[in-house]
């Protein structure tokens, strides 16, 4: 009987590949389990195991596994579970979501190492200069890195000579196959068993009466010790201040011995955490409707306004959840926005705590897979989109905060995948319970609450019973008509700011754009620069002293004159946090500003130290992008200013509303949230704009019910669901011919939906590549499935089209 295995590969493959096992394979290797196969001609690739079986395929030669790498799975039945429902919800492949899924450090790297062929007899009068090094490079070393290979003939492409070499059977071409996961190595110094003894140790000192920093170094590590705790060699040396030498001199006299240990680079110590806070009346009443929604088995929806106190009662969810030994899931938009969070979780739960980060390292990353799936400890998991992925054991509850962010949604690549509507399946897979909380809900979840098909628990007051913000327009029509204002402050805003910091106050300045100025224009004949690889003017950023396209990275310098007519008269127009940054400090000379967007957030711990400025009172001002917006909870800032809310509105996007009631109710949710109430001041063309209007007087359920039906008049979501599919070349017309092909294609298919386009958006050239849209839109009427089944059809006949192959053609289903 012969055994096989269904291998998932890290490939866009719309099945599964089988290799054959032997017998005693076959017995041992359990789903989950990651083996080394080989694809192709030369590549070898790590996949995961998804079934053991005995059926053997029909379609193609079945071969053998190179080498089995684990010894338990790696990956859970859930997880496998949880990546075939994302595979066939967002018509990707399984591989795909297996690529999202697994930390980089968990895939072995291959890589190409050129051996001599010692069956080859050539004559040296044969060989061209470049063989004639590597061969001789060979005869002196067994083998060689792609990478020696290229610094022997000093050329960067040497696949195809390699290839060349390897079809006159001068080399042999090899794949090897190894582990990037490096452990954290620490050195620890214990003291000689000998001297363990009082008496020994006692002598051992006085005889040490001259050599004094080493004496220094024994007494030191001796007092460290009565911790009981292992003393690193770095700890000893800098409390005893000695050099490593003196510590090397008392390890070779084996008074000392030095060990090196791997240690954990994601926990923290353990340590008892702090007692939770009681919980107010509105919040006690919210947490046992959220408990009676969960005994139904119900996705809750919490929708309690800025500063309620959401996040305490996450806390206490979360708090008897871990009593129970299980593992809680705590989901946010941005794991960089959440600094303040993860100290607020770590002090009530210290080792508890797992934060999945972005900007962690892979091996970081990877001892956080680690811990989840070995599950030592219970923990809650703290994580952006991707966490949702993570190998849980036992996982009881999941929190989705800030639900109706759109950076849940991933855009590219493939899978395109929301992490909201992805946790909600999770909790299924797993039992657990799920409490999407937001101060201003997606129009979807609100709906699916007035359905019924979630329940709603409500946080009507800020915590304390501090009263909303009160917001208020200025119209800077009038502004600008009666001269009122300097830069782009109006006299209002300027004046609330210094009553503000007459108050000693802080205050919040928004705007939605960084660099200095979006467009750099010239005055004489109106040319503005372009990206040459995108269309989109590029951003002025005065900092850099640069001009920046902010789709693909393009920079260069600024010209002195204008490249089309030459004059030197250029302007900027509209105006970003670095203006507003630069304004400010001309009309508050004497106060503090610090700026907050994607410039100044790059490095590791830059956001931090931003949010310790804020916190600390060392800037009386923060002026960011919707960086600012989400999440933050300063004690001091009393005004927020929003610098203009127009560009927001007049975005062409179905969601454009949505998101600018959202943006601008978050923003005005971080003033006065401690003890007074806080003013919020909107700068706008549009004072009478309907959405101003609902922000301005909190009325989210107006705001609701007027964007519901323009949902369902115009056939969005929550009514329909779409589907776009996108294609991108290089070439502009045959990007829209392909897609209209696709778009023919589909339609030869009776299945009764809407389909849209091909068109252009709004940027039809990003990165020198062409795009442009088709949207299906699918109503209740219709089959879901069905429909996706015909477009994965089609997509199936336009990928075997050869003169098609150059275009790629993106499915993004619930696109947004
Ligand atoms: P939300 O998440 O709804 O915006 P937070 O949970 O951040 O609100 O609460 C706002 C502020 O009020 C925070 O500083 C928080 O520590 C405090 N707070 C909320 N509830 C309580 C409570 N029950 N006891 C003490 N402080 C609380
Ligand atoms: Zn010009
Ligand atoms: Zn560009």
């Amino acid at each position: 009987m012969s055994h096989f295995i269904d291998v998932i590969l890290p490939l866009p493959l719309e099945r599964f590949f089988a290799y054959s096992i032997t017998p005693a394979e076959a017995d041992y290797i359990q789903p989950g389990m990651r083996v080394a196969v080989p694809f192709g001609k030369s590549k070898i690739y790590t996949g995961i195991v998804d079934r053991v079986h005995q059926e053997e395929p029909v379609a193609y030669e079945v071969r053998d596994i190179e080498f089995i790498v684990d010894d338990t799975p790696i990956v859970t039945q859930d997880q496998l579970k949880l990546w075939r429902w994302i595979a066939s919800y967002y018509v990707c492949s399984v591989g795909q979501v297996m690529r999202a899924a697994l930390p980089k450090s968990l895939m072995l790297e291959s890589e190409t190492i050129v051996l001599k062929n010692e069956q080859s007899n050539h004559d040296e009068d044969e060989l061209d200069d470049k063989e004639f090094l590597i061969l001789e490079a060979l005869e002196n070393r067994n083998a060689l890195k792609v990478q020696e290979v290229m610094d022997i003939v000093d050329r960067k492409s040497v696949l195809p000579l390699l290839r060349d070499m390897l079809d006159k059977n001068y080399i042999l071409l090899k794949e090897e196959v190894y582990n990037t996961y490096k452990p954290k190595l620490e050195k620890y110094i214990y003291l000689h068993e000998h001297y363990r003894d009082e008496e020994r140790l006692k002598n051992l000192l006085d005889d040490m009466t001259r050599a004094h920093q080493q004496r220094n170094a024994v007494m030191t590590l001796f007092m460290l010790k009565t911790g009981n705790k292992d003393v690193t060699k770095k700890a000893l040396m800098e409390r005893a201040q000695v050099t490593s030498s003196v510590i090397k001199a008392l390890v070779d006299k084996e008074i000392f011995i030095e060990v090196e240990k791997a240690v954990d680079r994601v926990l923290d110590e353990r340590m008892d955490g702090e007692d939770l806070y009681e919980l107010n009346q509105d919040q006690a009443v919210a947490m046992t409707q959220i408990k009676a929604s969960f005994e139904e088995d119900k996705v809750t929806l919490l929708h309690g306004v800025t500063s309620s106190g959401k996040t305490e009662i996450y806390v206490r969810l979360i708090k008897e959840i871990l009593e129970k030994g299980k593992q809680a899931l705590y989901l946010l938009p941005e794991i960089a926005l959440t600094t303040q969070l993860i100290g607020r979780l770590k002090f009530f739960f210290k080792h508890q705590v797992l934060v999945f980060h972005s900007k962690y390292s892979l091996n970081e990353r990877l001892e956080v897979w680690q811990h989840i799936i070995d599950a030592k400890e219970p923990y809650v998991i703290i994580g952006a989109r991707s966490a949702v992925l993570l190998p849980f054991q036992n996982l009881r509850l999941i929190i989705v905060d800030e639900e109706h962010e759109t950076s849940f949604k991933q855009q590219d690549p493939a899978p395109r995948y929301h992490a909201r509507d992805t946790a909600i399946v999770l909790a299924k897979v797993k039992s657990a319970r799920v409490l999407l909380g937001s101060a201003t809900p997606s129009i979807e979840s609100y709906y699916n609450a007035t359905t019924g098909k979630y329940s709603l628990v409500e946080l009507k007051r800020r915590f304390k019973n501090i009263k909303m913000p009160e917001i208020n327009m200025i119209d800077l029509k009038v502004k600008h008509h009666k001269k009122r204002m300097k830069g782009h402050f109006s006299d209002t805003l300027i004046e609330h700011m210094h009553e503000a910091f007459a108050d000693n106050k802080q205050v919040i300045l928004f705007q939605n754009r960084r660099g200095f100025a979006p467009i750099l224009e010239c005055e004489t004949c109106g040319n503005a620069p372009q990206c040459p690889n995108c269309d989109v003017s590029l951003t002025y950023h005065q900092y850099k002293n640069q001009l920046r396209c902010h789709y693909c990275g393009y920079h260069t310098y600024i010209p002195k004159e204008c490249p089309t007519c030459s004059s030197t008269a250029l302007d900027t127009k509209g105006f970003g946090t670095e203006q507003v940054e630069q304004e400010f400090m001309e009309l508050f000379p004497d106060h503090k500003i610090a700026r907050m967007d994607l410039d100044t957030t790059r490095g590791k711990n830059s956001y931090e130290k931003l949010i310790a400025k804020v916190d600390t009172g060392a800037v009386d001002c923060l002026v960011g992008t919707q960086m600012i917006t989400k999440g933050l909870d300063f004690r001091n800032v009393d005004l927020v200013g929003v610098m203009n809310s127009d560009s927001m509105l007049n975005f062409p996007d179905f969601r454009s509303h949505e998101r600018c009631f959202q943006l601008l109710t978050q923003v005005a949710g971080r003033a006065g949230r401690t003890e007074n109430r806080g003013k919020v001041l909107i700068q706008t063309y549009n004072p009478d704009h309907m959405i101003l209007q609902q922000v301005s007087t909190y009325d989210y359920s107006t705001f609701f019910r007027e964007q519901l039906e323009d949902r369902y008049q115009f056939k969005y979501p929550p009514y329909h669901r779409l589907i776009r599919i996108t294609f991108k070349h290089r070439d502009y017309n045959f990007t829209q011919e392909s897609a209209q092909w696709f778009v023919n294609a589909l339609n030869q298919i009776p299945h009764g939906v809407q389909v849209l386009g091909p068109e252009f958006p709004a940027v039809a050239r990003i990165r020198n590549k062409y795009l442009t849209h088709v949207v299906v839109k699918i109503g209740k009427q219709h089959e879901v499935n069905k429909i996706k089944g015909y477009i994965v059809k089609v997509r199936r006949s336009f990928e075997a089209i050869k003169q098609y192959r150059s275009v790629r053609c993106n499915v993004d289903v619930d696109a947004y």
